[in-house]
């Protein structure tokens, strides 16, 4: 499309563009206002200027002719002939700051918008941001602030820059985007003039686009009142012995199933599906080929969870039998989770069906990743320090469940707090954006796979511009996700996510000063001590006490003198740290115990040798500690 064909287009949505008037090649020029802009309108062309083919600041008829010659003279020189097809327009020369607005359709993302800083360094600046097409107001200015020319609102430098106009503006493209059939656009500049934005360029590539069909589950995944295991073994080094071992700890009905076997656990094994009492869950732990048969019995019998542990599918080459789940789920309305995945866990009744060698807890924490080894890591670290889950999912290959279904039923789920998200690829991005919308508790992501790469295109700066990963965070974050940078951050942050204030009892200057740091840097205040608990401080610390927080006690504290501190200072809405270096006297066991009997009192054991005893102790009585500074800032 000729640029000023997209002006007609931009026009019909609302969107301004310069007065202009189209010319054929050997047409006098006029026009009648100045100064005037004159450029080529060509097929031949995509970046005008890269060839000459535009002229600003023109001031006259004459100087419009001139200008023409000009522009004629360099596209020869770049070997562009002009022929009857192609055009001359002049247009009204605007003035103001630059802005860019684009659009491409993207394979995971579909619509998505790119807006900020427009001008000739875009590829090199990108200061933009992605705005969805279904984000409302509060999402597109979320996503706005993310840039630096965003700080030049509502004024910067005697000049006057409206909010609205950006939220208006933006949701003009997105419906432009929305109804027409455009494959990839771009305006570059959107002029920010006084009469508000301005698009004085654009290009536009039409397609068509096929959207995605989003399915609606009517089952609960995590109604789990009987569950089969397919696969038991009394074989150790097989899953299908993990799985069952894990299973057997909760009340839920755990049925086994295996050919070979009579007995596992001192329970009966059945022989297979149809001897099995009625079921609601099912757990799959046998060779790929048997699985796709397996699946249609279970649905059948009108079982509606299954959980595919299995390896054998898309992820050694094998599409067809995946492509095949997927068929079946949607045939039967299934919650299919996996192929090759780790099992899920329902915190609800402590019901373990996974293989992970740690033991899983009960807790506030919903976790869903796309890695199994991730989890099964994650899933040990929470273990050793007393962190708990409510329900956890590994997502395997996705060929059903997603992550917007696992959103979605999480968010449903009143014993899970937090939704914590480890993701490497998605399937279906809006989907995922609606789930995060519409899940109204915190919901955080961490983006594996940060590539620098971005996505090829030479159409647009658009093209050029956008990178998975940044789109990914970009979106979610908009939508209302937290971004996560360290991967930790899932299952440490989610337990102080609300705590603003800190409180740091130490038995050293330094440690304190630089947790300090980590705790400011990491957004959140020191707690200023009143002068009454600095009165009643006085009385039980030795005098060099510090009398500010980090409250330092001294480098000979003892147990009783942490405990009387913490007595006097301890409130369950302040997130306190008890930080404790090796000296002489210091009794770390005495100290774990101190601050096990407080509230949201983390103890921090700053060394090693000397504290091998109190991390055992602290890991077998599940009391959250740390041994290092730099890793605190996991939990801020
Ligand atoms: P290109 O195809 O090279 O992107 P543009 O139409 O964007 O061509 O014009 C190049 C530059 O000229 C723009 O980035 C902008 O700075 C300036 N320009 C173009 N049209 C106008 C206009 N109507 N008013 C003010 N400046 C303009
Ligand atoms: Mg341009």
């Amino acid at each position: 499309m000729k640029e000023y064909e997209v002006y007609e287009l931009l026009k019909k949505y609302g969107i301004q563009t310069p007065e202009y008037a189209i010319f054929e090649i050997n047409q006098p020029l006029h026009f009648h206002s100045f100064p005037a802009v004159l450029k080529i309108a060509s097929d031949k062309v995509v970046h005008k200027s890269d060839v000459g083919g535009v002229r600003v600041g023109i001031d006259s008829l004459e100087e419009l002719e001139a200008a023409r010659s000009e522009v004629m003279e360099n596209l020869q020189k770049h070997g562009i002939f002009l022929d009857i097809h192609d055009r001359f327009i002049v247009e009204e020369q605007l003035s103001g700051e630059e802005f860019y607005i684009g659009g491409i359709f993207d394979a995971i993302f579909e619509e998505v918008l790119l807006f900020g800083k427009g001008g000739t360094l875009i590829e090199i600046e990108k200061d933009v941001c992605y705005i969805d097409t279904d984000a409302n107001e509060d999402e597109i200015l979320r996503s706005f602030k993310t840039t630096k020319i965003s700080r030049i609102f509502p004024s910067f430098r005697g000049h006057q820059y409206r909010i609205e106009d950006v939220v208006e503006t933006v949701r003009k493209f997105q419906k432009l985007f929305i109804k027409e059939d455009i494959a990839e656009f771009d305006v570059n500049p959107l002029l920010y003039t006084e009469r508000g934005f301005v698009a004085v360029d654009a290009r536009l590539k039409r397609g068509k686009k096929a959207s995605r069909k989003c399915r609606v589950r009517s089952h609960d995944l995590f109604a789990n009142e009987a569950v089969a295991i397919f696969g038991a073994t009394d074989k150790k080094e097989k899953v299908g012995y993990a799985i069952a071992k894990n299973a057997l700890q909760s009340d839920a009905k755990v049925y086994f199933v295996n050919p070979h076997l009579e007995s596992l656990f001192g329970q009966k094994v059945y022989k297979d599906i149809d001897e099995l009492p009625p079921i609601d869950t099912a757990v799959i732990a046998i060779p790929a080929r048997f699985v796709i048969d397996l699946v249609e019995k279970l649905a059948l019998r009108g079982v509606k969870n299954i959980v595919i542990i299995s390896a054998g599918f898309k992820e050694s080459g094998n599409k067809e039998a995946e492509e095949q789940l997927s068929i079946l789920a949607k045939k039967y309305d299934l919650n299919i989770v996996g192929p090759n995945c780790l099992g899920i866990y329902n915190g609800e009744r402590d019901l373990n069906l996974t293989f992970a060698k740690s033991t899983i807890t009960p807790g506030e924490i919903g976790l869903v990743s796309q890695s199994g080894a991730v989890l099964a890591a994650l899933i040990d670290k929470a273990s050793a320090h007393g962190i708990g889950f409510s329900h956890i999912v590994s997502m395997g290959n996705m060929a059903d469940f997603d992550f917007a279904d696992a959103i979605e039923t999480l968010a449903k789920k009143e014993h899970c707090r937090f939704i914590n998200i480890y993701a490497e690829g998605l399937k279906d991005g809006k989907s995922f954006l609606r789930a995060i919308r519409a899940a109204h508790k915190p919901v955080a992501v961490y983006k594996a796979g940060k590539t620098k790469e971005a996505k090829k295109a030479a159409f647009s700066h658009t093209g050029n511009i956008s990178g998975d990963y940044e789109m990914l965070v970009g979106l979610a974050y908009a939508a209302g996700a937290q971004i996560k940078r360290d991967i930790d951050e899932l299952i440490f942050s989610a337990k102080f996510a609300n705590f603003n204030e800190v409180l740091i009892i130490t038995n050293a200057g330094g440690p304190g000063t630089i947790l300090t740091d980590i705790v400011v840097e990491h957004g959140k205040k020191m707690y200023k001590l009143s002068r009454e608990e600095m009165a009643r401080l006085d009385a039980v610390l030795p005098p060099t006490w510090s009398h500010n927080n980090p409250v330092d006690i001294i480098g000979d504290a003892t147990a009783e003198r942490y405990q009387a501190a913490l007595q006097i200072l301890h409130r369950p809405n302040l997130l306190t740290f008890v930080l404790v270096t090796p000296q002489f006297m210091t009794d770390g066991l005495a100290i774990a115990d101190v601050a096990a009997e407080f509230e949201n009192t983390v103890p921090i054991f700053f060394g090693e040798e000397s504290f091998g005893e109190v991390f055992a102790y602290c890991k077998e009585k599940n009391i959250l500690c740390f041994n290092d500074l730099e890793n605190v800032a996991n939990i801020l």
